[in-house]
């Protein structure tokens, strides 16, 4: 057991200076990091392994960073991996001499393939031992799984697959195959991955000709030391705010130190941003308590695609190279809108050499001038359109402005970002527009403004901070400088909530071979759990049943994951995979349901009653999903809930 022996992730994998990084060492810090939750204790032991792989092979840096957040590449390169369960088992079983059942039942006791994996491999002898796996040779490796597409590319992926399998030691199959799943599961967030980083750095700095001292926390007090992780922290999350490419953010780290990251890593045109995102607001009266001192604007709130429009650089004439359309996860959409791409030189006034916007894609009525809803948008191709085929036209709505002819932006205040719009953009009506706004100074004006939004088929208002160092861009935050007021809110419970879909239940009757309804659960970030909140049932035709049927079963799970947390068993489980966004009457106390447990009432966890389904979000990851922190407080948000006793229940 590692944790409790002296594990040095040097000698213990039999690691040298200046040679590539033992995959075990990696595997190792993974399990120590695995048998904790304790958040201190985890970055401890990555920065422990970080400092190492920084002293001794800094080129191993990147992708030690990567495997640890299981990512390949930036989200917009679009290298994922993902490998469907059932073939890793047959990888497994393959390799191993076990049959496809063995490994099945395994899982279905284990709950985890990667643990299954890990003891059929050390179950066996090898004649002829492969060499070790080396960290960068797995990273590669897993980089051309991910890449073997086309014809017969599951057999060629399973023979990559069993190639590295076999030459796993001790845990270096569990790793191995839960990264090849696409979940981990060791409780490591992107935020922890960046302060053990910092920590790593603060103690063994890098900077031009490589890491000078082993450890520079000698001779300082606690106090500095502490100052100094928090600002070598700060500057490594800023930058990869700016710039979320670790490629770059590692490279400047390594070449110029902590120190340097501000001046050579920043927000460029091309690389997408996660987005600022809004809170919910159930009441037009919190606005005004919310902004009492700052100025603040209401825009319409319109109901389409986040596109967050990057242009590097103008050629000659009309010519944009480079121009690109990502999403809210920093997906390439470029090649979903070529019209959008097409039109781009329209609105970019001269003055412009280079800029990133911030919109809204809306599918648009071009004869009635109207804006169509949500559903006519998700009808289009998602990749590779051709603009002849495309049948749904677009308007895009500008919103914001984050960088300009070679300077970001997001750092100064709304309103300055919103005349530079002006001044340096121009609209053409149905095809780019500014969003409509209104600096309402009333509760009366905020009403009347939302009741024009909603006749002009929006989904309410987006109020923002306007002046002052709140109403800057808040890159990747979920802001209170903010709020997001739907119509639907200000009717029923909070937001709409978006969920996971986790289980089926088999359609009785005429829907005898199909699901008929669906366990959808939310995310709680810190037990990494998917929490059980409602059972969907209601509201889809037989078609509809039929497709989400095909669609959903290809995800069929042996056995429940462990990180699963429910109070009964569907008759399906399904692998974590698909948001999809639900409106319900309330949410209740359940002694049925998981999500949120503990955090209102120790034992009960909190049921969506009366849910109904609005659309799926194929834009949202499941790690996306409403967190068990937002159900809580959407719970404690309603009306009837502040306004009983704090004995009082209110049970499903
Ligand atoms: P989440 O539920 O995680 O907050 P979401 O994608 O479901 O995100 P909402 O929070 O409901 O979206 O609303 C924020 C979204 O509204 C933005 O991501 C953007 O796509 C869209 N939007 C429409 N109009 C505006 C606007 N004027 N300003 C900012 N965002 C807008």
């Amino acid at each position: 057991d590692p944790s409790k022996a002296r594990y040095h992730p040097v000698r213990d994998a039999c690691w040298a200076r200046g040679r590539p990084v033992p995959y075990l060492a990696l595997a190792r810090t993974l399990e120590l990091v695995e048998a904790t939750s304790a958040r201190l204790k985890i970055i401890d032991t990555l920065a422990n392994y970080l400092r190492s792989v920084l002293a001794l092979t800094p080129d191993d840096l990147l992708p030690s960073v990567y495997l640890c957040l299981n990512q390949l590449a930036p989200a917009h390169e679009g290298l994922e991996l993902g490998v469907a369960e059932s073939y890793l088992m047959k990888a497994v079983a393959g390799s191993t001499g076990r049959t496809l059942a063995q490994v099945r039942a395994g899982v279905a006791r284990e709950g985890d393939l990667g643990r299954v994996a890990e003891a059929a491999r050390a179950a066996q002898r090898t004649m002829f031992p492969a060499p070790p796996l080396t960290l960068r040779g797995v990273f590669a490796a897993l980089h051309d799984i991910a890449r073997t597409t086309g014809q017969a590319s599951m057999n060629k992926k399973i023979s990559k697959i069993q190639t590295l399998y076999v030459a796993c030691r001790h845990s270096e199959a569990r790793y191995l195959i839960r990264s090849l799943e696409g979940k981990l599961r060791i409780g490591l967030a992107e935020q922890s991955v960046l302060q053990a980083l910092a920590v790593a750095v603060a103690l063994t700095p890098p900077g031009p000709g490589g890491v000078t001292e082993l450890d520079a926390s000698k001779g300082m007090s606690p106090e500095e030391f502490k100052a100094r992780v928090e600002a070598t922290a700060r500057a490594i999350k800023r930058s990869h705010a700016q710039c979320p490419h670790y490629g770059r953010v590692l490279a400047a780290l390594r070449a110029h130190g902590a120190a340097g990251l501000a001046r050579h890593v920043r927000l460029t045109p091309g690389i997408p941003l996660k987005p600022m995102l809004a809170h919910p607001s159930k009441h037009v009266s919190h606005i005004f308590d919310r902004f009492e001192r700052e100025r603040f604007t209401c825009e319409w709130k319109y109901d389409g695609e986040r596109a967050q429009i990057h242009v590097p650089a103008r050629g000659a004439a009309r010519h944009l190279p480079g121009a690109a359309v990502f999403s809210r996860n920093q997906e390439d959409n470029t090649s979903k809108y070529p019209d959008v791409l097409r039109r781009l030189p329209a609105l970019l006034k001269d003055s412009v050499t280079s800029c990133v916007l911030d919109c809204e894609a809306v599918a648009y009525d071009t004869v009635n001038k109207q804006i169509l809803p949500f559903q006519v948008l998700s009808t289009r191709k998602r990749k590779d359109a051709r603009e002849e085929d495309i049948r749904v036209q677009v308007c895009v709505y500008v919103f914001d402005l984050l960088y300009l002819n070679g300077e970001p932006t997001v750092h100064r205040p709304l309103a300055e970002r919103r005349e530079l719009l002006r001044e340096h953009f121009q609209e053409t009506p149905g095809e780019w527009q500014f969003a409509t706004s209104r600096d309402c100074t009333s509760v009366e004006e905020v009403q009347q403004f939302m009741e024009e939004a909603v006749k002009n088929s929006c989904e309410g208002l987006m109020v923002k901070a306007l002046t002052g160092d709140q109403s800057q861009y808040d890159i990747a935050r979920r802001s209170h400088n903010w709020l997001k007021l739907k119509k639907d809110y200000l009717e029923g419970m909070g937001d709409t909530l978006d969920l996971v879909v986790i289980g089926a239940y088999l359609g009785r009757g005429k829907r005898a071979g199909v699901y008929g309804g669906f366990l959808l659960a939310c995310r709680d970030p810190d037990s990494e759990q998917y929490q059980a909140l409602c059972k969907l049932g209601t509201g889809f035709s037989d078609d509809e049943l039929r497709d989400l049927t095909a669609q959903l079963r290809p995800l069929a799970l042996a056995a429940p994951r462990a990180y699963y947390c429910c109070g009964a068993a569907p008759d399906v489980w399904l692998d974590a995979a698909r948001v999809w966004e639900l409106r319900g009457a309330d949410l209740s106390l359940s002694p049925a349901h998981r999500a949120a447990i503990g955090r209102v009432a120790p034992d009960k966890g909190i049921s969506l009653r009366f849910p109904r389904f609005v659309r799926a979000r194929p834009d949202k990851r499941p790690e996306q999903a409403t967190t068990s922190a937002q159900v809580a407080d959407m719970y404690l948000a309603q009306d009837q809930v502040k306004n009983s006793a704090p004995t009082a229940n209110n049970y499903d």
